[in-house]
Formats: structure tokens, sequence, C-alpha cells
């Protein structure tokens, strides 16, 4: 689309007559975008397109998000990347070389810093800049944010693209401040290399991160204490170069590829057998989970149809992992720790390793069944458990994020008439299409509860999301109007869908920071929209082109004024 100038969408620089510093000479930009991500930068280049002046605010020093914090020992994708990539545009899919299958995080954050800079994004943000608060001005019609720098500043619209998990969670363990060794969370991991070699280190958490970053340390720790609450299924990714020939594969057919993963459930393509457990016989049913995981990663879950939807084919694949588990560790009573037990495989996010089960095979790292045992307290020097102290010279936190909702609740939000975001989702978040959120006018989020976002691959969710709320913003300008809301009983109709399909789902059955459960005092509310990526787009895009159902519009006399 070509870049346009006019009136109404570009430069809307009111000169408003807020309060506070604003020493900044440049004028005030239609749209303010927060974080500068993947669904912040997209944004950025978006909104620029469509002729926005557009201001971006990032709390790190760099692009990146996820994979600017992210940054330790073993931080890699587990969508393969030639999939885990912008596709807008097919210069950019063409020319960007991907050196493995799963990308590392340098790799990734390499690749973020490349699309900043083609695409000239870096002049539009502050870094180093945390936004703090944001209020929509009900006289002046725009909102108001301020950062900790004390900064101030104001646009027509609001774009939240704060990050699905980019709030970290450390656990609040009695002592921990006591703690006279270091203290590391793979979520905010320090930028200059960290030496483990001939330390004990003990790793609180066994999710996603935790599984990747144990077994790089493993290999140069002294000791290695694992502290597990509940397994986790991990399938082993096989990662390795990319092959020349799957590079070629998709290469060149990546519009049409990119086409087809628009329909689908995750937004990721998998190689499946397309059949059902009930359709292939048990010796096929084996050499079928024996090929995936000999293939390796979570298309494991997709080696047939049914393993999501039906509880027997669920629990075949459930056993087969099981029984891996117990084949690859040596000590029975650690294999059993290992292997989950209480939920099914898909209640809890499916996790990718490169050794991860092979690692308890190594004399230096014991695990700790935290779930027998709890963790009680932290003394200077160890974690100690209702049975034993553990002395360690360093502890790792991989305990997650509080997810989707943490990040954007970290600002102090305040809608039309002075309405406080986090008092509207005391119960948890309800949005409308996970977009907006009703009483926030103007106001629009990027991947955010209610959306599928974070059970697929979210960057195919994130130029979903960034794509629509563009094109609603130009149907703005064309029927001259200026603010746009959601409409309370669509946002309640909506919410309810959203539960009523996680509740006929898998994730119900498990504790997870899916439902909020990991964060302490959060309401448990399952947080995405479980009805499938390529349902949702549909369902966007009916609403769209039916002239926004649920969304209200109107035309502001005080930023008419301005245009
Ligand atoms: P997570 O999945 O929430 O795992 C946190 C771990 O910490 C869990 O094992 C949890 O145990 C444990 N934990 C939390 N509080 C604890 C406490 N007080 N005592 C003991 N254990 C405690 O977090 P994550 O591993 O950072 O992953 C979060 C999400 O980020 C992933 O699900 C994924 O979506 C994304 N991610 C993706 C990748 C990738 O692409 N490969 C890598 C990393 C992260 P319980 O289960 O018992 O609560």
């Amino acid at each position: 689309m070509a870049a346009r100038s006019n009136k109404h969408l570009a430069g809307d620089a009111t000169n408003v007559n807020y309060t506070d510093s604003l020493k900044d000479i440049r004028p005030e930009p239609d749209a303010i975008i927060v974080g500068a991500g993947f669904g912040g930068l997209y944004a950025l280049h978006r909104l620029k397109q469509i002729g926005l002046s557009v201001e971006g605010f990032e709390a790190g020093a760099g692009v990146g998000g996820t994979w600017y914090w992210n940054r330790y020992p073993g931080a890699r994708c587990d969508i393969e990347s030639m999939q885990y990539s912008y596709s807008f545009s097919d210069k950019l899919q063409q020319e960007w070389k991907w050196q493995e299958k799963y990308a590392p995080q340098a790799e990734i954050l390499r690749y973020i810093e490349h699309v900043a800079e083609r695409f000239d994004l870096l002049k539009l943000i502050q870094f180093n800049t945390r936004i703090v608060s944001a209020s929509f001005d009900d006289n002046l019609e725009r909102w108001i944010v301020t950062t900790d720098r004390g900064e101030s500043k104001s646009a027509r619209y609001l774009i939240l693209a704060t990050g699905p998990l980019s709030t970290a969670n450390t656990p609040a363990i009695r002592g921990l401040d006591r703690f006279s060794g270091r203290i590391f969370h793979t979520g905010a991991w320090p930028h200059e290399p960290v030496d483990f070699i001939g330390r004990s280190v003990g790793v609180i958490g066994t999710g996603s991160s935790g599984i990747q970053i144990i077994p790089e340390l493993a290999q140069v720790a002294k000791d290695l204490i694992v502290f597990q609450r509940t397994p986790n299924f991990s399938i082993p990714s096989r990662n390795g170069p990319l092959t020349p020939a799957r590079e070629r594969m998709f290469k060149e057919r990546y519009k049409v590829f990119r086409e087809e993963i628009k329909r689908l459930p995750s937004g990721i393509f998998f190689e499946t057998t397309g059949k059902s457990t009930e359709e292939v016989s048990p010796e096929e049913r084996q050499s079928g989970f024996e090929e995936a995981w000999a293939k390796g990663g979570v298309g494991f879950v997709r080696t047939f149809t049914d393993i999501i939807l039906n509880p027997e084919a669920n629990t075949s694949a459930s056993d087969f992992i099981r029984a891996k588990i117990a084949e690859i560790v040596e000590n029975p009573t650690v294999a059993s720790a290992l292997q989950p037990k209480t939920y099914p495989l898909g209640a809890k996010r499916i996790c990718v390793d490169t050794g991860y089960y092979e690692t308890f095979n190594k004399s230096n790292v014991s695990l700790i069944d935290v779930s027998k045992t709890p963790i009680t307290h932290i003394t200077s020097k160890a974690v100690s458990t209702v049975d034993a102290d553990y002395p360690l010279d360093d502890i790792v936190f991989a305990t997650g994020f509080d997810a989707l909702t943490g990040a954007i609740l970290a600002i102090d939000i305040k809608g039309s008439a002075g309405r406080s975001l986090k008092d509207k989702w005391k119960e948890g978040p309800s949005t409308y299409l996970g977009l907006m959120a009703a009483g926030f006018p103007n106001m629009f989020m990027v991947a955010g509860p209610g959306s599928p976002s974070i059970l697929g691959n979210v960057v195919v969710s994130i130029e979903q999301h960034v794509d629509w709320i563009s094109a609603c913003l130009e149907y703005m300008h064309n029927h001259d109007v200026d603010v746009i809301d959601a409409k309370p009983d669509a946002e309640a109709q909506w919410d309810a869908h959203v539960n009523e399909v996680a509740q006929s789902s898998l994730f119900q059955q498990a504790d997870s920071w899916y439902l909020g459960s990991n964060i302490p005092g959060k309401p448990r509310k399952f947080l995405a929209y479980a009805g499938g990526y390529g349902v949702y787009r549909d369902k966007c895009a009916e609403i769209a082109s039916s002239g926004y159902e649920g969304f209200i519009f109107r035309k502001s006399p005080v930023l008419a004024a301005s245009n």
C-alpha cells in the first residue's frame, strides 16, 4: 500500500495543553506504540506505511522484546525460523538466511535488529524508556502517556505491543533477599557472558526455559540441582543447520505457504500423517510416534489428528513419551519423577529440548522433586526444602512470566471517565477479539488476552493483529470518524465465547500460566482464544467486512478541529 499523507491520518500535531515537561520539540504523534519486539516493530512499520506519524517506546536499550531479554544459555525458538519470521516483505524473507532449523536467541535478535534497520524504524523509538501510565483524556480525546523519565506524550491512538510473556515472575520465596550468591532469571538475563564453571548452581523451574538452560548449565557447573515442581512433556528438537533443501522448499513457495498457514489452528505448518489414531493399526501408531520422535519438534503432537481431541489417542502419545523418558534416564526414580502423570499431553505448553532427559544421567546433576518436598525458604547460602538444604553459589529462576496481562497492567491505564484497566480486569481480562477493551477508546492490543497469539506462532498472530488495526484506522479515515471503542455487549459475548472454548479444551486439566495460576492472586481465567488461529482470523475479517460489528465509532469535534 502506498504511503499517503493527509490531514486526518498524518501529522495530527494537536497543540494540547496538558501538564508536564513537554520539552521535546517533536510534534505529538498520531500513534504511540509501546514495545519494540516483533509486535511493536511491525506496528511502527505498518502505521507509518499508511501515513500516520508514530513514536515507539521501549524499556530495553535495543529492539527485540522477548529475544532482547531472554539471553540465557540455550534460549532458542521451538518453531522453525522459516516460519517464525515476518511475512510482510517477500524481499526480506527471501534475502534473510537462517543458519539453524530452530534459531538461537542471538540469531533471532540479529534478524529483528536487521528488520528495524532495513525498514528505518530505529529513529522512531525512544529506548531505555518505560511507559508507566496511560490515560485517555476525554476532553482532548487523546491518550496521554508518561514515562519513567518523567516525560509525557500524547497521541490519538495507543498501541500496546508489550508482549504476552515479558513480565518475569520471581516467586516470593522467604529469605531470597538474604541469599549471598548470584541470582538470575531466564527472562531478564544479563547481557554480558555469565561464567558458571566450577560453581554449584540451582535451577528452579522446568518449563520451556528451564528445559533449555538445564542441559547448558550441566556442561559447566560443578553441581547442578534442578528443583522441579511439575514435570513437562518435552520432545527432542533434533535441531541442526538449516539444510539448503529445506530452505529452498520454503523460499520457492513462500507466498503460497504463508497463505496456507493463515487457515491453520496454530499458524504453524506441520508435516503430519493426516490420519487419526483410530485409522491406523497399533503397530502403525507406534511407528508413527517413533518417526515423529526421531524427526523431533513440537509437531510430535500433530502426528495423528486426534491427539489433542481424543483422550485415548492422547494417552497413547503420553505413554509413548513416558516410555522414552524411562528409556533415556538411567535412574528409575529420577525417570519416574520426570514423567508427567497428572495431566494430558498438551494441557501445558509442550517443551522442545536438546538433550534434556539425557542431562539427568550426568553425575553432577540432581533432580529434587519439590512437589514432594517443597521449597520452604532460602538462606544466605542455600535453597532449603522441607527435608534438606542445598548449598548453592547461584540460583537461576526459570519460573516464567505474568503472562498476557502482566505487562499491560504494569502500566497504570485509565480509559474514558478515568476507569482503570486494572479495576476492569480484576476478575481476569475481558477484551473484544483480544484487540480492544470496552471503555478504552482508540487503544489497541497486539497479541493481547482473548486472542490466540500465545497458542501458536505468535509472529503470525502479530502480523494479523497489526494488519487488522491498520485496516481499521484506514476505515476510520475513509468514513470520517475519529474514535473507536468496543461495545460492552460485544466484548461480553467474545469473553463468553473465549471461556466456553477454553472450558472444552485440554488446557483446563493442568495448572499453568495459560490460566494465570502461576501468579499468586491472579484470577484463574484462561487467557487466550483456543478456537484456533484460522477460525479467529476469519472472525476478525468477517467483523471488519461487516463494517466492524461490535465496535462503535464516533466523530470527535475536538479531533476534527485539529485535523
Ligand atoms: P513456565 O512455563 O511458566 O515454567 C515455569 C516453571 O517454574 C514451571 O516448571 C513451574 O512449576 C516452576 N515454578 C514456578 N514457581 C515455582 C516455585 N515457587 N517453586 C518451584 N517451581 C516453580 O515458564 P517458562 O519456562 O519461562 O516458559 C513460559 C513460556 O515462554 C513457554 O510456555 C513458552 O510459551 C515461552 N517460551 C518458549 C520457548 C521456546 O520457544 N523454546 C522457550 C522459553 C519460553 P509449575 O509447573 O509447577 O508451576
